[in-house]
């Protein structure tokens, strides 16, 4: 082979390398590209600067979103349209508006044993116009706390994953959202 085509094929498996070693890590900013086809995507910035302790976990929480649907992306940055901030409540999101909105990281739950990054990704679920469904069913990523602090799911269902897509998708259902106020309170829980 000319030393030339070697050198090419070597440039592209390098390259090739390069992109499957930096998969996970590098999905943060601009990847609307392959995979994605022609859908639009919406990239929504988060400021993760006051979750303290639960800053890896609110990285985790976007990704698995990033993972999970292809029109909404969650990118730690600003402008910023998502705050997250750490306290000592019960987790919570205030979502004034799809996309929109702060979510409370609260030590509450944790501190009771309940999975850090299925937390974040459920509050992040709030900020992307997901209402919680007390179904107890760990598969469930809107059951929160429903379904006990055995379960470690942090990942969004098929359905759950479909409802993001449609509220994302540019149709009538971002345009009518009405916004939310989302509390997951424990006397919720009791009450389901
Ligand atoms: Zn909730």
């Amino acid at each position: 082979m000319p030393r030339r085509i070697v050198a090419t094929f070597v440039l592209a498996l390098t390259l090739g390398l390069v992109q499957v070693v930096g998969g996970p890590a590098a999905l943060g900013a601009t990847d609307d590209r392959a995979d994605r086809g022609t859908v639009a995507v919406r990239t929504l910035y988060y400021d993760s600067s006051g979750a303290a302790e639960f800053k890896d976990a609110v990285d985790q929480g976007a990704q698995i979103w990033n993972e999970s649907v292809r029109n909404v992306r969650l990118v730690k940055g600003s402008p910023a349209s998502i705050r997250v901030v750490a306290d000592n409540g019960w987790p919570r999101a205030y979502v004034p508006r799809l996309g929109s909105g702060t979510i409370y990281m609260g030590r509450q739950a944790v501190n009771q044993g309940h999975h850090v990054v299925r937390i974040a990704a459920h509050e992040f679920g709030h900020i992307l116009g997901l209402p919680d469904r007390r179904t107890g069913r760990c598969e469930d990523l809107m059951s929160g706390a429903s379904a006990g602090t055995s379960c470690t799911n942090p990942y969004p269902n098929a359905t759950e994953r479909a409802q993001v897509e449609r509220n994302f998708g540019g149709g009538s259902a971002a345009e009518t959202f009405g916004g939310v106020f989302v509390e997951d309170s424990r006397r919720m829980l009791a009450a389901h």
